[in-house]
């Protein structure tokens, strides 16, 4: 389907295929895979955007596709998209330089840089960690001080704990000569998330909420004195 997140304007949208499909040259590919891939331009279809993007796929056909079985079959598959989208979540709450490495390592998770993505996220924790006075130690003795002074949860210690055990930990040496599958970054991204999340978003949040109410309490308190 012809539907992706644009990477111009970061909207999920259909993209409208405009013009022909081209086969690229063999000649011309990158990366081990070689032969039948195709492209075209796609139009977005939201208004406010309208932007090219380029989508690629490799095609299978029993003979030579004419033109309009390519733009049929062009519209049905998988795409992958030039210019992808990349994500870059804000971290209100967090310090400003934290936040920023851990938008990047979205911005890493997102174009499929794995192993970049982890190298972000074990920054941030050991940031967070140091933030609050913990210097010593491995990053996974780190991450059970946050948790043993209850700045994270137990759940979310034990979590740390588990991505370790399943061989691909945040805490790892040798990035370099270790395979990153993306289900184990994703695993790993999504703590740091967790971290940030129990270390400045919500107890930020609950500050928030219970000065919102002190001030109520103090203009009752005043409107009660008037009247
Ligand atoms: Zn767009």
């Amino acid at each position: 389907m012809a539907s992706t997140t644009c990477g111009w304007c970061g909207r999920l949208t259909h993209m409208t295929l405009v013009g022909e499909v081209f086969e690229i040259p063999e000649s011309y590919q990158l990366g081990p895979e070689r032969g039948d891939l195709y492209a075209a331009a796609f139009r977005c279809d939201s208004e406010t955007c309208a932007r090219l993007s380029i989508g690629q796929a490799r095609l299978h056909f029993a003979g030579y596709p004419g033109m309009q079985e390519l733009k049929t079959r062009m519209q049905q598959v998988h795409l992958t998209w030039t210019p992808q989208s990349v994500s870059r979540p804000a971290f209100p709450d967090v310090p400003d330089q934290i936040a920023s490495a851990a938008s990047e390592a979205h911005a890493c998770l997102s174009i499929q840089a794995y192993r970049g993505a982890v190298a972000l996220a074990r920054a941030v924790v050991e940031a967070t960690a140091k933030d609050h006075g913990i210097v010593r130690g491995s990053l996974a003795s780190k991450i059970n001080e946050l948790g043993e002074r209850n700045l994270i949860r137990e759940f979310t210690r034990q979590l740390a704990h588990e991505i370790r055990e399943g061989g691909n930990e945040i805490a790892h040496g040798d990035l370099a000569d270790e395979p990153m599958p993306p289900e184990d970054a994703e695993a790993i991204i999504g703590l740091m998330d967790e971290i940030l999340q129990e270390v400045y978003q919500a107890p930020a949040k609950m500050l928030r909420l219970k000065k919102s109410r002190e001030e109520r309490e103090q203009r009752n308190a005043a409107q009660a004195a008037e009247a």
